[in-house]
């Protein structure tokens, strides 16, 4: 681990002042990376893919050592960047052919939509998926042509180092992926203010620092941000799956995941049992700081963090929160280790109720109807990702249609839409701005151009025709076009 940590630091900007000899050398290697075919571009992606693979206990290491997570977390991650560099590895090619449009003159108008890249691409990410949300977000940047810039959070750079080396084994020419770190408001603000376009992950309240300061540069960003994610639990739901499904949900990387369940919303039917067995379940949940797979779930990645988890709690508890499972920190464990913890009895006083944790915290609330249930789940400001549970799909399928998120799980926690990489992922309202995945996930990263040639005849108005002649005629080929049904 000490061999792996000292070979990569060195490669570390750490300053402000690095930033622009960063964004002038990605400059400069960004045409001639543009000008080769996607397909040899595309080649990188799966060959980095591939030695990901051969090398991952390294980076399993690495994960667990920055962010604290549980080996099956580091896997996790490790798996879903896999997803995305097999995913752009073999659709790149498609989502950036150039496409033929509609002309304005059927037959004779004929239109080519094409893409550019953008050039350089600033990432600012935060610690929680170092990897998945730095590199993750990287890859179709690259595939579509640009260069990139990526502003690691400054408790966890070396594991998108480490990345950023093994992109640079795959064959990702030289000058085209820099990583710098440091104080966000600086080293991120500066990072912001020379590229071409900005994805963020972190905060609401960043991501409105971050979107006001592109709008003043009128460059073009994406904003993932945070949630306060309801799951919903109705009477038919399979007990045993929905439980393990609350488990997986709420607790994943110790809840410091944005798409985290905070809050559940049990049908009264079933409330008792299913809290009474979640509640067993997360109490019997193995807490510890392995570098192998015996933990079910490791520290938190900070005392800051830690403290922001214990003051929520304590608040919940001095105002009348009952605490069925956790509900301590266990520094006899780990310095950073705090319990799974389930909550009832919630209320809006508290400061669990509707902020984000960003911890192994959750509440359930007993509800009496799906009405209810979905009244309760787009609640809040917050609009990012949903779980529903039910034996009936089509209704599952329904209700999602209803609650206010980017994505919406039925019968999983997170996993199931995250981890289809050909579907888009963002949040709705106060979580975010454009979405990553998917063709839109690269598209964001292009200019889109238009080229429109005009064959045989001109566009109106015609030349050596009056100009009342050439309304009439304009007027006729409207009416024509509407009745030969022509878009
Ligand atoms: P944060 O907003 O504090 O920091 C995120 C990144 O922004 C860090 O690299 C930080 O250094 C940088 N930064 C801070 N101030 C900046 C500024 N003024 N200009 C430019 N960059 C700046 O977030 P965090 O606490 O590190 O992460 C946790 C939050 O991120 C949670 O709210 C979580 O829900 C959210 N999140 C969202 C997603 C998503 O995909 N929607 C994914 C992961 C985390």
């Amino acid at each position: 681990m000490t061999a792996v940590v000292s070979r990569i630091r060195d490669r570390l900007a750490p300053a402000p002042e690095d930033v622009g000899p960063a964004t002038r050398r990605a400059r400069e290697a960004q045409p001639a990376w543009a000008a080769r075919p996607v397909r040899q571009r595309a080649a990188i992606a799966l060959r980095f893919h591939d030695l990901l693979l051969e090398n991952e206990d390294e980076i399993l290491d690495l994960l667990q050592w920055e962010v604290g997570k549980a080996r099956i977390h580091a896997l996790q991650e490790v798996a879903a960047v896999a997803g995305v560099a097999r995913h752009y590895g073999r659709r790149a090619a498609h989502y950036l052919r150039d496409r033929r449009r509609r002309g304005a003159v059927p037959l004779l108008t004929h239109v080519t939509e094409v893409r550019h890249p953008k050039g350089v691409v600033g990432i600012v990410g935060p610690w929680n998926y170092p990897l998945f949300l730095s590199i993750g977000d990287a890859l179709p940047a690259l595939l579509a042509g640009n260069a990139v810039v990526i502003k690691a959070d400054e408790k966890t750079p070396l594991s998108v180092l480490w990345a950023a080396e093994l992109l640079a084994r795959a064959g990702l020419p030289p000058g085209l992926l820099h990583v710098v770190t440091g104080d966000g408001p600086v080293v991120g603000a500066a990072l912001i203010d020379q590229v071409d376009y900005v994805c963020f992950t972190g905060s609401t309240r960043t991501g409105r620092v971050v979107g006001k300061q592109a709008a003043g540069r009128l460059i073009g960003c994406s904003l993932e941000l945070g949630g306060k994610n309801p799951m919903i639990v109705r009477a038919d739901a399979d007990l045993d799956r929905a439980v393990e499904g609350a488990v997986q949900a709420c607790f994943s990387n110790g809840g410091q995941l944005c798409l985290s369940v905070e809050r559940i919303y049990v049908h009264e039917r079933i409330a008792e049992e299913f809290t009474r067995r979640f509640a067993d379940r997360a109490a019997r949940m193995r807490l510890g700081a392995h570098y192998d797979y015996t933990d079910d779930m490791g520290p938190l990645v900070s005392q800051r963090h830690l403290r922001t988890v214990e003051e929520h709690v304590e608040d919940a508890r001095r105002k009348g929160a009952t605490v069925r499972a956790g509900g301590r920190a266990r520094p006899d464990i780990s310095p950073l280790c705090y319990e799974p913890t389930v909550l009832t009895g919630v209320t809006a006083e508290m400061t669990v109720h509707a902020e984000e944790t960003f911890g192994p915290v959750v509440s359930v609330y007993p509800v009496s109807s799906d009405e209810q249930a979905v009244a309760l789940a787009n609640s809040g400001s917050y609009g990012l990702s949903a779980s529903v549970w039910t034996k009936d799909t089509e209704r599952g399928r329904a209700l999602a249609r209803r609650i206010i998120a980017g994505a919406v799980n039925v019968n999983d926690g997170f996993g199931a839409a995250i981890g289809s990489v050909d579907a888009l992922m963002g949040g709705m309202r106060e979580s975010g701005v454009g979405r990553r995945h998917g063709a839109e996930g690269m598209l964001k990263y292009t200019e889109a151009q238009t080229i429109a040639v005009q064959r045989l005849v001109p566009m109106p108005p015609q030349p050596g025709v009056g100009l009342a002649r050439n309304a009439t005629l304009i007027n006729a080929s409207l009416a024509m076009m509407r009745r030969l049904r022509l878009r």
